[in-house]
C-alpha cells in the first residue's frame, strides 16, 4: 500500500503508518529508517547479525536472507520491501513478490547490478560509454582477453565484488596467473584500465509515477578501494551528461527509488560508466545535511509512493568516511559546519564506522573543512 492511500483521519495513528521492510541491517538501513520516522513510517529489517546497527531504529528480524521461515515472518510485518545491498538472493526477492509484496527498486535492477557482465552489457545496449570488457571463465579466456583488451587492465569477479574486493590490476603478462589466483578463479570480466582524471557519481531518484530528480554530482576519492571523501560538485560541466545516462538506466529498468551511477571522467569531457548501485549510496551521504531532501528520505518517499522532495543543494558540502577508526564526536563538532554520524559499530580494520559531513558557503571553504576533519584521524 502507498502511504498516501492510508487515511490521515484514522483513529489509531498506527493505522495510518506504513511499514517498510529493509533487507539488510547496516548503516544504510539505519539512515533510511532515521529519515523515514518523521514521515510516520516504521521499519523492519531482515539481517543475520544480532548486533546490526539498524536494530537501534527498526524492528529487527534476525535471520539469513534466504531463510524461508524468517522471510515469511519479515513479509508478514511489512507493506513494501526495499534493500540496502545488491546481493540479495534472487530467490528471496521472488518469494516476497509471490507474497504480493512490492519490492523496490525492481528485481531487474538487482539482477543487473549484482553481475558486472550484465551491468556492462546493459551500459553498451543503452549507449552509455564504459571501459572495453571481456567475459572470463578460465585462465585461457583471461589470456585471450588480455590480447583483446590490452594492458593495463582490471580483472573483476562478476559477482560479490565491492569496495575494490575481488579485483586485481594486471600491468604485464607475467601477472596474469597471479591475478587469476587472487580473484579466486571465479567467473570474471577483464576491463581496460582507465586513466581517469576524476571519479564522479550521480544520484537520482525515480517515483512510482516515473518522475525523476537528480542531485548535483559528487566527486569521489578512494583509498585502498574504499570511498574516502565525496565532495558535492556544483554546476559540474558533466552534470547533464551524467543525468542523461542515469535517465536511460532508470527508464529502462522501470526503476523506483534511489539509484547511484559511478562514472570515470576521461580527458575532462568524456564519461565512462563504472557501475550502478540500486540503492542509497555512500557518495550521497552529504545530502543528509547538504540537500533540501536527503537521498535517504527521497528513497523512502519513492518506495512509499509519496511525492519526491527537492534535490537542490544551497551551500557547498562534502563527506569524509571514518574507516577502521572514528574520532570523538566533540572534536568533529568543533569544526565549523561539521556534522557527525556514528553508526554504532564495533571498530575493525577496513570497516566503515561513521562519517562527517561539512557544509560551508564556498567550495574552497568546504575543501579546507575536509582537511580539518582528515587531520583528526589517521585515515588521511
Ligand atoms: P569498483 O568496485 O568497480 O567500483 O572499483 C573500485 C575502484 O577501483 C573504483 O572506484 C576505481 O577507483 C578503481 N577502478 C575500478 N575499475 C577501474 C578501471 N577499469 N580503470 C581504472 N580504475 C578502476
Amino acid at each position: 500500500m502507498s502511504a498516501s492511500k492510508k487515511t490521515a483521519a484514522a483513529d489509531d495513528p498506527k493505522d495510518r503508518f506504513i511499514k517498510i521492510g529493509i533487507i539488510g541491517g547496516g548503516q544504510l538501513a539505519r539512515m533510511l529508517a532515521l529519515s523515514g520516522h518523521p514521515l510516520g513510517i516504521n521499519f523492519v529489517t531482515l539481517e543475520p547479525a544480532a548486533d546490526a546497527c539498524a536494530a537501534a531504529v527498526a524492528e529487527h528480524v534476525i535471520g539469513d536472507y534466504d531463510d524461508r521461515g524468517k522471510l515469511e515472518e519479515f513479509a508478514s510485518k511489512v507493506d513494501v520491501v526495499t534493500y540496502e545491498f545488491e546481493n540479495v538472493p534472487a530467490e528471496s526477492v521472488k518469494y516476497l513478490s509471490e507474497k504480493k509484496l512490492p519490492v523496490y527498486p525492481p528485481p531487474q535492477a538487482l539482477a543487473v547490478s549484482r553481475d558486472r557482465l550484465k551491468e556492462k552489457t546493459l551500459f553498451r545496449e543503452l549507449g552509455i560509454p564504459t571501459p572495453n570488457f571481456s567475459a572470463v571463465g578460465n585462465i585461457e579466456d583471461l589470456k585471450t582477453a588480455v590480447e583483446t583488451i590490452g594492458l593495463p587492465a582490471v580483472l573483476k569477479s562478476r559477482t560479490l565484488g565491492y569496495d575494490g574486493k575481488g579485483q586485481a590490476v594486471i600491468k604485464s603478462k607475467n601477472e596474469i596467473e597471479n591475478a587469476w589466483e587472487r580473484v579466486g578463479k571465479v567467473d570474471c570480466i577483464l576491463e581496460g584500465f582507465i586513466a581517469f582524471t576524476r571519479e564522479i557519481s550521480v544520484i537520482a531518484v525515480r517515483s512510482r509515477e516515473g518522475e525523476i530528480r537528480y542531485y548535483p554530482v559528487s566527486e569521489n576519492t578512494h583509498k585502498n578501494g574504499i570511498l574516502h571523501v565525496a565532495i558535492h560538485s556544483p554546476n559540474d560541466p558533466l552534470q547533464s551528461l551524467a543525468e542523461d545516462y542515469g535517465r536511460r538506466l532508470l527508464e529502462h529498468l522501470d526503476y523506483v527509488g534511489v539509484l547511484a551511477l559511478e562514472l570515470f571522467v576521461v580527458d575532462g569531457a568524456t564519461l565512462m560508466a563504472n557501475e550502478i548501485a540500486p540503492r542509497v549510496h555512500n557518495t550521497g551521504h552529504w545530502t543528509i545535511e547538504g540537500a533540501a531532501t536527503s537521498q535517504f528520505e527521497n528513497h523512502i518517499r519513492a518506495v512509499a509512493g509519496l511525492p519526491l522532495g527537492g534535490t537542490t543543494v544551497p551551500n557547498s558540502c562534502a563527506m569524509v568516511n571514518f574507516i577502521g577508526e572514528i574520532p570523538p564526536a566533540a572534536s568533529v563538532l568543533e569544526i565549523k559546519g561539521a556534522h557527525f554520524h556514528d553508526y554504532g559499530k564495533f571498530a575493525k580494520s577496513g570497516r566503515k564506522l561513521g562519517h562527517a559531513t561539512i557544509c560551508r558557503n564556498t567550495r574552497n571553504d568546504v575543501i579546507a573543512g575536509v582537511d580539518e576533519i582528515l587531520a583528526l584521524s589517521d585515515i588521511s
